[in-house]
């Protein structure tokens, strides 16, 4: 009665595709990996198309080095990548994708399509892909240089997930989220977000802005006329700040909170803690600032491998690194809010 049930060996197909939806678990996170590939690949200019908040459609095409053509049957296959040869690589790289994961998870939920064109090459080469294998042998075509990735039916075969995916506004504002914080780190990139049809964008900006100047533009004046700069370089810990942050002028009904470390955008709880406590010395009771964070940290104290999202980051020294940064911040915020003080008695 109480006989064991037989172990059974998964079938491939299942394994991939619930490996893929730990990595992909939503149009927004498929297009940071994209955005990430575009910048590795050197593009300063990127143009990205979604329809049904990127579920239907979403596209992304760049000006960057294109892939050689003979790459084009194994670029999908999982752990394939130009960007890491050895376990020790893992340590020191610079790029932002490191493990060759996210075309292929991309395509074992999605239809993928990948148009590609290098200086080398005379024309373009355009595959699609499903389940990380070519569906067709590449076939020449007209193209600019640069590539254009685009996927089709997300999650078309992860029903489950399709369904809890099912508001497009929200998905969509997650996307203009992701492209929004790209553009403000990376201002010498034109980024360009449209939803499909539309004449106007959702997102733009130029290449050869500042971040600034992109700030003014995504997140508007208000934000833009009360921001703070800090920066320091750590010569104990071996890290680089570069920050803007608003003054106790400007508030914010929730904090709006940018955190890029090693260009990656990711999430730390412990650096927002840090900043709502920080916030509490200088703003009024449920208010909120805005804040942008670029670190640079030695790759090898970094551990992006917590999670396979790699959103959310881990690094040594963690509380002593966050520490310096605290008061480098509280610094500037004290010195901002002593003249404001005076001016507001004078
Ligand atoms: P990773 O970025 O970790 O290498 P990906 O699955 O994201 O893994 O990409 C696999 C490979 O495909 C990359 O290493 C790169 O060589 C190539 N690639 C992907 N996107 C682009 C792009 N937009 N431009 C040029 N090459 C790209
Ligand atoms: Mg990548």
């Amino acid at each position: 009665m109480n006989a064991p049930g037989k172990i059974q060996k998964l079938d491939e197909v299942v394994v991939n595709r619930i490996a893929a939806g730990e990595v992909i678990q939503r149009p927004a996170n498929a297009l940071k990996e994209l955005i990430e590939n575009s910048l590795d690949a050197k593009a300063t200019n990127i143009q990205i198309i979604a329809k049904e908040g990127g579920l239907k459609l979403l596209q992304i095409q760049d000006n960057g080095t294109g892939i050689r053509k003979d790459d084009m049957d194994i670029v999908c296959e999982r752990f394939t990548t130009s960007k890491l040869q050895t376990f020790e690589d893992l340590k020191t790289i610079a790029t932002f994708g490191f493990r060759g994961e996210a075309l292929a998870s991309i395509s074992h939920v999605a239809l993928l399509t990948i148009t590609t064109k290098t200086t080398n090459e005379k024309c373009a080469y355009k595959a699609s892909y499903i389940d990380s294998k070519l569906k067709d042998l590449p076939k020449p075509c007209a193209g600019n240089q640069g590539t254009i990735i685009t996927i089709e039916n997300l999650f078309y075969n992860v029903a489950t997930r399709r369904k809890a995916l099912s508001n497009v506004i929200e998905e969509f504002s997650k996307i203009t989220d992701v492209v929004t914080k790209y553009a403000i780190h990376n201002p010498t990139v034109g980024f360009v977000l449209k939803k499909h049809g539309d004449i106007t964008p959702q997102v733009r900006t130029a290449p050869n802005s500042t971040k600034m100047n992109n700030v003014r533009v995504l997140y508007g004046n208000p934000v833009f006329r009360e921001l703070l700069e800090v920066e320091l370089t750590d010569e104990a810990y071996k890290f680089k700040m570069h920050a803007l942050i608003t003054n106790p002028n400007y508030t914010n009904k929730r904090m709006v909170f940018l955190l890029f470390i090693n260009n990656r955008l990711v999430d730390s709880s412990t650096i927002r803690k840090m900043l709502e406590e920080l916030y509490t010395f200088y703003l009024p009771k449920k208010t909120h600032p805005w804040c942008y964070i670029s670190l640079e940290i030695e790759p090898q104290n970094i551990d992006v491998n917590v999670h396979p999202t790699k959103h959310e980051v881990r690094f040594l020294h963690e509380n002593s690194i966050i520490e310096r940064i605290k008061s480098a911040l509280d610094e500037k915020l004290s010195g901002n809010s002593a003249s404001r003080t005076f001016y507001v008695q004078a």
